[in-house]
C-alpha cells in the first residue's frame, strides 16, 4: 500500500487493550438499493472470526438491524451483535432481545403507515418489530413525503419514540435506542471490559458510537465522505474489509487516513 505522511497508525501495541466494534451496513457490507438484498463478502466471516480470537472475543456487530438478520447474513452466532440500534445484544451467552409486544402503539401504526408509503413506487417500508424505516433509495422524488410521513407519525406517539435518520432512509426507533449507549454496555462486561473501543461506522446513527467512543479514549473511524465528530476515516466499506484482511493476516490495524473535520 501506498504510504503518505497524512497517513497514521493505529496503536495497536496491545491487542488485549482494544475493543473492536463494528456497524454493518455501509461498513462491512457495501449499500445496495433494496435493503434485503445486502450481500456479504465470501471470507468475510472467517476475518471478523480471526480478528475476534486476536482480540481475545472482543469484538462485536453494532447495528440498525435485528440480530436476527445479522445472524442470518453473517451465517453465525458466534459474534457478540448489538440490534435495532443499541435496543437489542447479545454477550457471549447473554442476550437482550427486543420483544415487538412491548412496542403496542407503534405496532399499531405500522399496518397504516405502510398503507400510506406503499402508494408511492419504490418507497420501501421495513418493518423490524420494535423499529420501522422507510427508504427513498428507489424514490429519491419521495424524500419529503416519505419524511413528512414519517415525522406525522412519530408525533402521534409521543416522547417515547424518535427518528432516526441515515442514508436514504427515515427510521422510527424507541427513543433508548442508541449506539454509543450500547457500546458502553459492552464496556462494562467481559472481555469488552478496561478496553479502548474501536469503532467503525458510515452513517448518521453512528455518530453517536463515535461521541462515545471519543470519550472513551479509544478510536472513531468512519466510512466515506460527511460531516462527523470520527477522528479518522476510510473511503468505502472495500478499504475496510481490506485493512480487517491485513489484520486477520497477522499484521497490525493498517494505516488509517485522518478525518477532514
Ligand atoms: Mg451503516
Amino acid at each position: 500500500m501506498h504510504e503518505t505522511s497524512t497517513h497514521r497508525t493505529v496503536p495497536l501495541v496491545n491487542e488485549t487493550d482494544w475493543a473492536l466494534f463494528l456497524d454493518f451496513d455501509g461498513t462491512l457490507v457495501d449499500i445496495v438499493e433494496r435493503p434485503d438484498a445486502v450481500a456479504v463478502d465470501p471470507g468475510l466471516c472467517d476475518v471478523l472470526h480471526r480478528i475476534q480470537i486476536r482480540l481475545g472475543g472482543a469484538l462485536a456487530i453494532i447495528s440498525g438491524r435485528p440480530i436476527a438478520f445479522l445472524d442470518e447474513k453473517l451465517i453465525s452466532d458466534r459474534f457478540d451483535t448489538a440490534g435495532l440500534h443499541g435496543l437489542e445484544y447479545r454477550i457471549g451467552e447473554n442476550v437482550f432481545l427486543c420483544q415487538p409486544e412491548d412496542h403496542p402503539r407503534l405496532r399499531d401504526i405500522v399496518p397504516r403507515l405502510d398503507e400510506t408509503v406503499s402508494q408511492k413506487p419504490g418507497v420501501l417500508i421495513e418493518d423490524k418489530g420494535c423499529s420501522v424505516a422507510v427508504h427513498w433509495r428507489l424514490a429519491p422524488q419521495e424524500k419529503d413525503f416519505v419524511l413528512a410521513t414519517v415525522n406525522a407519525a412519530v408525533e402521534s406517539l409521543g416522547p417515547e419514540y424518535r427518528v432516526q435518520f441515515g442514508k436514504a432512509v427515515a427510521e422510527i426507533v424507541p427513543a433508548a435506542a442508541g449506539k454509543g449507549k450500547v457500546i458502553e454496555a459492552f464496556l462494562r462486561q467481559e472481555p469488552y471490559l478496561g478496553r479502548k473501543p474501536i469503532f467503525v461506522g458510515d452513517d448518521l446513527t453512528d455518530e453517536n458510537g463515535f461521541k462515545s467512543v471519543n470519550a472513551h479514549g479509544g478510536v472513531s473511524i468512519r466510512i466515506g465522505a460527511g460531516e462527523t465528530v470520527a477522528q479518522r476515516r476510510l473511503e468505502s466499506p472495500t478499504d475496510l474489509r481490506r485493512c480487517l484482511s491485513t489484520w486477520a493476516a497477522g499484521g497490525a490495524l493498517p494505516r488509517l487516513e485522518t478525518a477532514n473535520v
